[in-house]
């Protein structure tokens, strides 16, 4: 339900999932006068032309953020310090610069020095996404009853804070304020480490495939033999559901990792540990320890139900699957 306006030009730069969702709900919320997006994609751009979502599309940078009370960073974490450069002299005092990246600390090392006085960062991770990418892949409805992360840094101007915050919560978000380093290492655990072992997985069952293949080829002697690829074939349920994590954009995922380097090798370390601890367990057939970590688990996952985080777009960095079972 459209109510007050908040903003009179919104820039968004990138019109990807995410950009082109907050354009949807800024529209449909009735948000700001005029979106404007910039995108370097020039089929990004045309697809968002057709779309007509937004009120103007730009192919430069300045054609968008000129003038603009908000300006949305919606572009892969790598591509941030580039854009803040080019950016930082166009904005006019007042503005506030936000963006919707999934790693934080990077963003603030990235945009805070460069940023002229008067220009309020106020860095932000909409926790909310599926594994498709484009212009055409965004909606409306992706950010509701979904968290968005705050993380100003300390003297941020607090009424621009406010501003971004209602924001969100106008189209629908949970919005909870955190410490940037706090918000990598949590999202490290329950979003990046997911993912690395969803990539790892599915490369190593398409390995897999690759050696049972040519083995089928040596046992035959010829060179024709078409292997079914078995591995996909049978999967069960928890496999596909990797199959559909590891196929999130590999740019976005590749910039994700080189930016939250510290706190998901930290995880991963952890991890590597229980992993190990589990294998031991199997290898001494401790079933006793194996009933405990999964009956440990059962209720973990009990608690994201409670929490109301296990709903119909599930969320996995990028990773809603929509009407699949839903998973943490
Ligand atoms: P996306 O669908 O791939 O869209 C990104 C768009 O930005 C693409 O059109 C891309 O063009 C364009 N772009 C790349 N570099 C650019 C540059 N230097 N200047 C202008 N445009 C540029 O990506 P997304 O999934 O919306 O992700 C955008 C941001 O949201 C990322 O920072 C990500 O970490 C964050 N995020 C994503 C999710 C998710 O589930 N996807 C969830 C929460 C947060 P090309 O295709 O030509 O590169």
């Amino acid at each position: 339900m459209a109510g007050d306006t908040l903003f009179d030009r919104v820039a968004i730069i990138g019109i990807g999932l995410i950009g082109s969702s907050l354009a949807r709900a800024l529209r449909a919320e009735g948000l700001a006068r005029h979106v404007a997006v910039f995108d370097a994609s020039a089929e990004a751009r045309a697809t968002t032309e057709d779309l007509a979502i937004v009120d103007s599309v730009h192919d430069t940078l300045a054609g968008a953020a000129t003038d603009a009370d908000l300006v949305v960073l919606a572009v892969p974490p790598g591509a941030f310090a580039a854009i803040g450069a080019e950016l930082a002299p166009m904005l006019k005092p007042g503005a506030i610069v936000t963006d919707v990246g999934s790693t934080k600390r990077s963003v603030i090392d990235a945009l805070s020095p460069i940023l002229p006085d008067g220009v309020t960062l106020v860095p932000g991770h909409p926790i909310a996404g599926t594994e498709h990418s484009g212009p055409a892949a965004g909606f409306a409805e992706l950010f509701r009853d979904r968290f968005c992360i705050l993380t100003p840094v300390p003297g941020s101007d607090r009424a621009a804070v406010d501003k971004v915050a209602g924001m969100w919560r106008r189209i629908g978000s949970d919005v909870e304020l955190m410490e940037a380093d706090h918000h990598d290492r949590v999202l490290a655990i329950t979003s990046h480490l997911p993912h690395l072992i969803a990539y790892t997985i599915v490369a190593t069952a398409a390995d897999l495939e690759d050696q049972l293949g040519a083995s089928a080829k040596a046992r035959a002697g010829e060179d024709d033999v078409v292997t079914t690829a078995e591995v996909i074939r049978y999967s069960a349920s928890g496999f596909r559901d990797f199959t559909r994590i590891a196929a999130s954009d590999p740019v976005m995922w590749r910039d994700v990792f080189l930016n939250n380097k510290d706190a998901v090798l930290e995880m991963l370390g952890r991890f590597t540990a229980d992993l190990t601890a589990l294998q031991r367990a199997i290898r001494w057939e401790d079933g006793d320890e194996l009933e405990r970590v999964f009956t440990r688990t059962r209720d973990i996952r009990r608690g994201v139900i409670e929490a109301g985080q296990a709903g119909r777009f599930i969320y996995t960095e990028n990773g809603d699957s929509g009407d699949e079972e839903p998973e943490s």
